[in-house]
């Protein structure tokens, strides 16, 4: 099964090799998404963990045992139908393919099936129709595929 969470690094903890550890120690694929960390600072990772649930749960774990900070709710994206008007450019730098745009319509779609949570698109949309929805029972707008 695959899992995604949000790891937050303490600054004594940066220079670990967590995924290599992972894999080793756990046979957990870590799939990095998102990145942000520099030497000697705390930083901030969105992993996607591959793997066995008794396997991964080992892995949560062990991970909060080296002191890192594990998130495993980082929430919803929603698309707000009256701020996008179908550009195309989120689609571009999704990886997951959850955004998509395809002939002849050319409209977005969103499989929040697939969706990684890995919040590349937001920044990515020039109209701010793309938002990380903390609690999703609580938004009123949404996008689904038809
Ligand atoms: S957060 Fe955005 S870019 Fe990332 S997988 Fe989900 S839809 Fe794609
Ligand atoms: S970048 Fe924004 S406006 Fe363009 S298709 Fe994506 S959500 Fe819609």
């Amino acid at each position: 099964m695959k899992r995604r969470i949000t790891l937050h690094f303490p600054r004594e903890a940066v220079h670990q090799p967590i995924t290599y550890r992972l894999a080793v120690e756990f046979d957990i694929a870590a799939k990095i998404l998102r990145a942000q960390i520099a030497p000697n600072q705390s930083g901030t990772m969105v992993v996607e963990l591959s793997g066995d649930i008794d396997d991964l749960k080992a892995a949560e774990q062990w991970l909060e045992q080296q002191g890192l900070g594990l998130n495993r709710a980082p929430g919803e994206i929603q698309i707000d139908p009256e701020r996008c008007v179908d550009c195309g450019i989120c689609s571009s730098v999704c990886p997951s393919g959850a955004l998509r745009s395809t002939a002849p319509t050319w409209q977005l779609h969103f499989d929040a099936q697939r969706c990684l949570v890995c919040e590349q698109c937001i920044p990515s949309c020039p109209f701010q129709a793309i938002a990380l929805v903390l609690d999703p029972s609580s938004a009123s707008v949404a996008r689904s595929l038809p």
